[in-house]
């Protein structure tokens, strides 16, 4: 019996989320600049004679049948191995740091830290290539959460490349109490953007900031073409992003589809004098350090 292998991977947030027209295929052409941030989710697999997920503690709306993705993710990898699916399944046992239907790609964290968790404990030793492969069949963010650091996506967000990101910033993450579903922000997206591009266009200017690392004009142009759709499915969030520019003008912007609302600073301790002047006025938040490393084994033992 092989023992137990934990895999810990990050939340990712878009520091420019564009969009384009939906394609044959149903997805969205995507010219994104991911960043991960210091929320995890923490993955152990171990041997076992079915699939199964269990949480450490129960959260809502995270599926613990064959829905879950880091099954979908543990099945892919046995079958790219070509290996007989009765002979190997796990137990999937995940904690939950990063917030469920919070636009941070938690699910696509789960996926990333399953391929990484089995494939050590199985010895497959898949090149990364194939990894990255299986991971962008899986969803658009799970190639991301392999990677981690700073990335440009494109294609539906699944082809990264890793970008220079010489700047290190600390971000207020202000939590909602209730999900928003991806699909629905896309789809309010495509009623109002009838005419989104093909493709649309590469954050050059953005890509040459992180490569200078000067928070400032990093936080001018964060850019989210998602929000426009997301205010109007959650006309409360509009009052939060007020709130959040009157205390930092620049810097803020919406985690993916959201409905996670993020202000971006600078200085650690301005951040926690930020996250606890929300907290006072009743906002749920964390800090989260970015850029920080992609999915990576902390127990192996
Ligand atoms: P994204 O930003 O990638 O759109 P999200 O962060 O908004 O995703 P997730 O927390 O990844 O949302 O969950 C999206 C959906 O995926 C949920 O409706 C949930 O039912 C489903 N799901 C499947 N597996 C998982 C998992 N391991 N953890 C969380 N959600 C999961």
């Amino acid at each position: 019996m092989t023992r137990p292998v934990t895999v810990r991977a990050p939340a990712k947030i878009n520091l420019h989320l564009g969009v384009g027209g939906l394609r044959p295929d149903g997805k969205h052409a995507l010219a994104t600049i991911y960043q991960a941030v210091g929320l995890y989710d923490d993955v152990t697999v171990r041997d076992a004679l079915v699939w199964s997920v269990a949480l450490t503690e129960p959260v809502d709306g995270v599926p613990l049948d064959d829905d879950n993705i880091a099954i979908r993710a543990g099945k892919a990898l046995v079958e790219h191995h070509g290996l007989h699916p009765a002979d190997y399944a796990a137990e999937i046992t995940i904690a939950k740091g990063i917030p469920v239907m919070g636009g941070m790609a938690g699910g696509s964290a789960d996926a990333a830290a399953t391929l990484l968790a089995l494939d050590r404990l199985w010895d497959l030793q898949t090149p990364d290539d194939d990894l990255l492969e299986i991971a962008g069949t899986l969803g658009s963010d799970v190639p991301f959460a392999l990677l981690g650091g700073t990335a440009l996506g494109v294609g539906h967000g699944e082809i990264v490349t890793p970008l220079d990101d010489n700047s290190s910033v600390w971000w207020v993450v202000v939590l909602s109490d209730e999900g928003l579903s991806t699909p629905a922000v896309y789809g309010h997206f495509d009623e109002l953007s009838p005419n989104a591009p093909a493709t649309p266009p590469l954050p050059d200017d953005l890509t040459e900031a992180l490569a200078n690392g000067d928070p400032q004009d990093i936080g001018d142009l964060l850019a989210n073409d998602l929000w426009p759709a997301a205010r109007d499915l959650r006309p409360d969030l509009v009052d939060v992003e007020v709130q959040l520019r009157s205390m930092s003008p620049d810097g803020v912007l919406l985690s993916g589809s959201g409905p996670t609302l993020l202000m971006l600073l600078e200085d650690v301790e301005e951040a926690r004098s930020m996250a606890a002047e929300l907290t006072e006025r009743g906002y749920r938040c964390t800090l989260a350090p970015g850029p920080v490393a992609g999915a990576h084994v902390v127990t192996y033992v």
